[in-house]
């Protein structure tokens, strides 16, 4: 059978009408201590893990033509469900073919639920055994979320990867909140998928919660698969607890999980967290700090991390990275990078979000490499070798 959203979309090729009847699957191809490396397939095309995912959230990765991030080496893109929802509109994207042709990604995209942002973006917001409403921080208009919504908004947007709707309780909370809050997202994670359905080629994704508690995110886990999902996400970390708390909630976590399907952590995070991740066992994730990073003069390099703006790059000819390809480091030098930025001109985003992305790539597909050839340890001992030695002296 041919899913009937194949046909409302504008132009589609032979070569995607056919893919559509692939399902979505997932392989490891190695194991190095608990760290996997491994492929999601889908019928828009791969995703090699563990996959660093570029976020879009107004469907652009700002400053980022969509053939550039992909020249980054990202297999696939992250969408706001909050942002889009609110503008300009699931309803208007579907119209205009999905997300895929509306933004010009012909790739994978997953799609978070909504839920967090409107926990973290949201005004006025009342949440309930139904779902929560809340104010839009664009224009105050009064909107409502459930997972049944969620799931019509993530279908109409045309996701790969689709997120079930959850709650994440606001921090500090105590552990009786946690508990009640976990225990709501699961009798969300069961009305998501009721509403998602069985939609060939796409993938619903379960969301573990519980904090820091290890019975709560047992309970979680055992929960969610119970429902049973194509993937599964720890969510609630990445929260302000620190990089010691997460880790030690991943020492367990993603143990819960069963092999044979995906695990996402959600909105991590720096270079150092993903390694640490990777290394508990996790295969996916997703960040804004590259990009954002790229716009306020921030990059990220072999040997730590540098701020563009400071006055010691004035005058320097050389690279921001001797190791990077991506072009700012071969076209641009220091002082011109600092120099745009200084200037406040729009290439001074675009290069060094360039360069973070390329950057986040290539450690993911180093990763990646190290896994397979079951040197993990040594490939991070050398990532954080390089880190300590600190950015290049000034000439
Ligand atoms: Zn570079």
């Amino acid at each position: 059978m041919v899913p009937t959203e194949t046909l409302s979309v504008p132009g589609s090729s032979d070569r995607y009408f056919s893919a559509m009847s692939k399902r979505f699957s997932f392989s490891l191809n190695a194991t190095d201590g608990r760290a996997r490396t491994g492929v999601i397939d889908t019928p828009r095309g791969q995703i090699r893990t563990p996959a660093f995912m570029p976020v879009g959230t107004a469907a652009t990765v700002k400053a980022m033509l969509p053939e550039s991030v992909r020249q980054t080496g990202a297999d696939i893109l992250l969408g706001n469900t909050y942002h889009l929802m609110l503008r300009p509109g699931a309803e208007r994207v579907e119209r205009l073919g999905g997300l895929h042709r509306f933004m010009n990604w012909d790739r994978p995209i997953l799609t978070d639920s909504g839920g967090f942002q409107v926990m973290s973006l949201a005004g006025l917001r009342k949440l309930t055994e139904e779902g929560v409403t809340f104010a839009s921080h664009v224009d105050g208009s009064k909107h409502h979320l459930t997972p049944e919504r969620s799931m019509e908004i993530q279908r109409m947007l045309g996701s790969d990867i689709v997120m079930a709707f959850d709650e994440c309780p606001a921090l500090p909370a105590t552990e009786e909140e946690v508990a009640k809050s976990m225990r709501l997202s699961m009798r969300w994670a069961q009305r998501s998928r009721d509403a998602f359905g069985d939609r060939p080629g796409h993938a619903l994704f379960g969301i573990m919660q519980g904090g820091v508690t290890r019975d709560l995110r047992e309970e979680s886990a055992e929960a969610l698969q119970q429902i049973g999902f194509d993937g599964y996400a720890v969510g609630g970390l990445a929260v302000g607890e620190g990089q010691e708390a997460m880790f030690g909630v991943l020492d367990y976590a993603p143990g819960f999980l069963p092999e044979d399907k995906p695990r996402y952590l959600m909105g991590v995070g720096k270079p150092d967290d993903i390694v640490g991740a990777v290394q508990r066992g996790i295969d996916m994730m997703d960040c804004v700090l590259p990009s954002r990073s790229g716009r306020t003069g921030q990059a990220w390099i072999h040997r730590g991390q540098v701020n563009i703006k400071n006055a010691r790059h004035a005058d320097d000819p050389r690279p921001l990275d001797e190791n990077c390809s991506c072009p700012a480091c071969t076209g641009y030098s220091r002082a011109y990078l600092h120099h745009v930025f200084r200037s406040q001109e729009m290439i001074s985003g675009m290069l060094l979000t360039w360069h973070n992305l390329h950057y986040y790539q290539e450690l993911m597909a180093g990763l990646r490499g190290a896994i397979a050839e079951g040197r993990l340890d040594a490939f991070v001992a050398d990532f954080h070798a390089k880190r300590a030695e600190g950015d290049i002296e000034r000439l």
